[in-house]
């Protein structure tokens, strides 16, 4: 199995070295991954300007190329060719902080995932639930562990076409871990704030502040796995049609 490990964090994030480590244990491992930080990023295609990939040593002595594209440009270009072999399954992250709800959205590592299924590739993206206000080095160990188990079973059993996974993790060791839990998207609660100021010369600006989203912890959802300690795995699909919604619209009589 040829592993193409991707992040949204840029190449040098400990969770994506993490991730490489555990998946070296399973199959032949290449990494492309985004030269800086392309967290909430959304899904991208870079075509206005050219593409580089440079060579880049990570602490552990691994080989990695540093794209100035996006995550799900390293993807694309990875599957179109970019290496001499080709890769057959995408895996993203470790993010530091969890993808949940409407996350996926904007999440540059689930992103990643999303760019290997159109790309008939199955993806795998996978966040760690980190505490809030966590001080220091993160510890990747349990989220590696349980990428790489991830992986493997999926190889094992492949995935439907455009569908990919979103996996999250609890922030806990291997044992405290219940299990895992096959889940739904849940409600997150942003709690955004625009943030108005003015510039040096006085013209105002804005960002967009706030504290960190919450989550309504429903039995089910990706939210409520996480709440209880069990591992989420939210299958999705990139077909966003509200299925549901269509028959209700007919009547609408356009
Ligand atoms: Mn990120």
């Amino acid at each position: 199995m040829h592993i193409l490990v991707t992040n949204d964090d840029g190449v040098f994030a400990p969770g994506l070295l993490a991730l490489v480590q555990e998946l070296r244990q399973i199959g032949k491992v290449s990494i492309v991954a985004p030269d800086h930080n392309w967290s909430a990023s959304g899904h991208v295609k870079t075509l206005s300007r050219p593409l580089r990939a440079k060579e880049v040593v990570l602490p552990d002595g691994s080989k990695a190329l540093a794209c100035d594209g996006a995550p799900s440009d390293c993807v694309a270009l990875t599957t179109m060719g970019l290496l001499s072999e080709p890769v057959e399954i995408v895996v993203s992250g470790i993010n530091p902080n969890a993808n949940l709800g409407h996350d996926v959205t904007y999440s540059g590592t689930v992103t990643a995932a999303m760019e290997a299924a159109i790309s008939n590739l199955p993806g795998i993206a996978v966040s760690l639930d980190a505490p809030e206000y966590h001080t220091g080095p993160l510890d990747y160990s349990t989220a590696a562990k349980v990428a790489a188990h991830v992986t493997q079973i999926v190889w094992e059993h492949k995935l439907p076409n455009n569908t990919l996974l979103n996996v999250n993790v609890p922030y806990c060791s291997m044992d405290e871990v219940k299990g895992y839990r096959i889940t739904r998207q849940g409600l997150r609660v942003y709690r955004d704030v625009l943030i108005k100021r003015e510039d040096p010369r006085g013209r105002p600006y804005y960002w967009i502040g706030g504290d960190a989203p919450t989550g309504v912890p429903e039995e089910g959802t990706d939210i409520g796995a996480l709440s209880q300690c069990y591992v989420s795995i939210t299958p999705l699909i990139l077909d966003l049609t509200a299925h549901g919604f269509r028959e209700e619209m007919e009547s609408w009589k356009f």
